[in-house]
């Protein structure tokens, strides 16, 4: 690695094992951490570098966290609030699996639907949501059930278990 693009390693210490988040828009790792339902109360040890010189988007972010892996699910949360991102996986001081994240055209039970009556809401039905990505940039997603559409910040608002600003 040469030039910007290495300079995190200045400001981050390499890590023995977990996930590094990288490529991530400038201004939204925060986001991340907290579609994952990362607080900093679980224990976890979580560098976050915000504004770092990037060849590829100006500037990103990035997050590390130590001795921890993502799920499939939550790489696909980071779809949403962070298209650009790669993850990293580290393992003895390696990256040993390095992926870009990529959403799906189909969003299951990622998204709660925003619309009250919609049938996915209703109390008693247990039915997984199901959302079309209709568009990638800008990002519109559509319910399967009542076509309820929205856009790239109203979804990161009703990501399903995602903690509450
Ligand atoms: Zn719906």
């Amino acid at each position: 690695m040469t030039g910007s693009e290495g300079d995190e390693h200045l400001i981050v210490r390499k890590i023995e094992a977990g996930t590094v988040i990288d490529h991530i828009p400038a201004g939204r790792a925060l986001d991340v951490l907290r579609i994952l339902g990362i607080t900093g109360k679980e224990g976890y040890i979580v560098a976050v570098v915000m504004n770092v010189p990037s060849r590829k988007l100006g500037k990103k972010d990035m997050v590390k966290i130590e001795w921890v892996e993502l799920s499939q699910e939550q790489v696909d949360r980071i779809a949403i609030v962070a298209p650009s991102a790669t993850i990293n996986l580290i393992r003895n001081w390696k990256v040993v699996e390095k992926r870009p994240v990529e959403l799906e055209d189909k969003l299951i039970n990622i998204l709660k639907c925003p619309n009250p009556n919609c049938i996915t809401n209703s109390a008693g039905e247990h039915i997984k949501t199901s959302f079309t990505v209709k568009r990638r940039v800008p990002l519109v997603v559509a319910c399967d059930y009542c076509g309820y559409r929205m856009g790239r910040e109203e979804a990161i608002s009703h990501l399903k278990g995602a903690l509450k600003r």
